[in-house]
């Protein structure tokens, strides 16, 4: 703890005061994150041994590696992103295959947004999140939100369930249309109109086109809505579990290293 003497002037002591005020809340959300994604990983590792390429697996996947690109909220690659490709642990992404073949027969692909995320990558996100007035990337990905309350809306974590290796963002390409399945916004927006159960009962399905969550007066479609449960009911079939903040966002259910999150940069693995 700074001592109050140590202050020279009054700026010095309210970016210390502002410093502690987000330290507070990051470690706030830190807390809450753990609930939401099951359990906190604790120990930091490079062993790459058990992941695989994910396209090695289900070669029918589509990737758009948003961070290894600018289209992203933070407008820049992230850190730890070397390669435009994805990786997941074994079981998740086997797991991934039988989504994959069970939404081919519906005439969908998956496209893969982000897989396996290095703790580099989440670091950079915190340290863009505290970084207040870097709002490049607003128009598209947070139009409603002041940047200011990210962490304590949980927007963004310390830690990320995609450290552990078995989550993905993901969503539906329609082979018929040529286009990704239209899901009424886009990956990674950050407002309540990325709950799964927003315009709709997410359990039962059921379009009700209830939008009162949204501050801006936003709304999905009927389609929209049921576009997303696609998505959803092919990964619950599979063994992954939902996340109630974001459609696109899946963790497999068993996933082989709870308590654990890795280090190595995304690149493709040698077979
Ligand atoms: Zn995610």
């Amino acid at each position: 703890m700074v001592k109050s003497e140590q202050f020279t002037d009054m700026k010095g002591m309210m970016q210390w005061m502002m410093a502690a005020i987000v330290g507070c809340m990051m470690a706030a959300s830190c807390c809450s994150s753990h609930g939401q994604e099951g359990g906190g990983a604790d120990q930091a590792t490079d062993d790459v041994s058990q992941f695989v390429t994910l396209t090695d697996v289900v070669p029918d996947a589509i990737l758009e590696i948003r961070y290894y690109g600018t289209y992203n909220f933070v407008g820049t690659r992230i850190d730890g992103y070397e390669e435009p490709t994805a990786l997941l642990t074994r079981q998740a992404a086997d797991s991934l295959r039988a989504v994959s073949d069970d939404v081919m027969a519906q005439g969908y692909r998956l496209k893969i947004y982000d897989a396996y995320r290095p703790q580099k990558g989440v670091d950079h996100f915190v340290r863009w999140a505290a970084n207040i007035p870097d709002t490049l990337m607003k128009t598209y990905f947070y139009p409603d939100l002041d940047k200011s309350v990210l962490f304590e809306q949980e927007y963004i974590y310390e830690k990320s369930g995609h450290t552990r290796g078995s989550t993905v963002d993901l969503t539906l390409f329609d082979m018929t249309t040529e286009k990704e399945l239209d899901m009424g916004g886009t990956f990674d927006w950050f407002g309540p109109e990325s709950h799964p159960d927003f315009c709709g009962n997410s359990e039962t399905c059921e379009y009700t086109g209830d939008n009162h969550k949204s501050p801006a007066g936003r709304s999905i479609t009927a389609e929209q809505f049921r576009n997303r449960m696609t998505l959803r009911q092919a990964m619950l079939r599979h063994g992954f579990k939902a996340l109630d903040s974001e459609w696109w966002h899946f963790t497999l259910k068993d996933e082989p290293f709870p308590d654990t999150y890795f280090t190595f940069p995304v690149k493709q693995l040698s077979k």
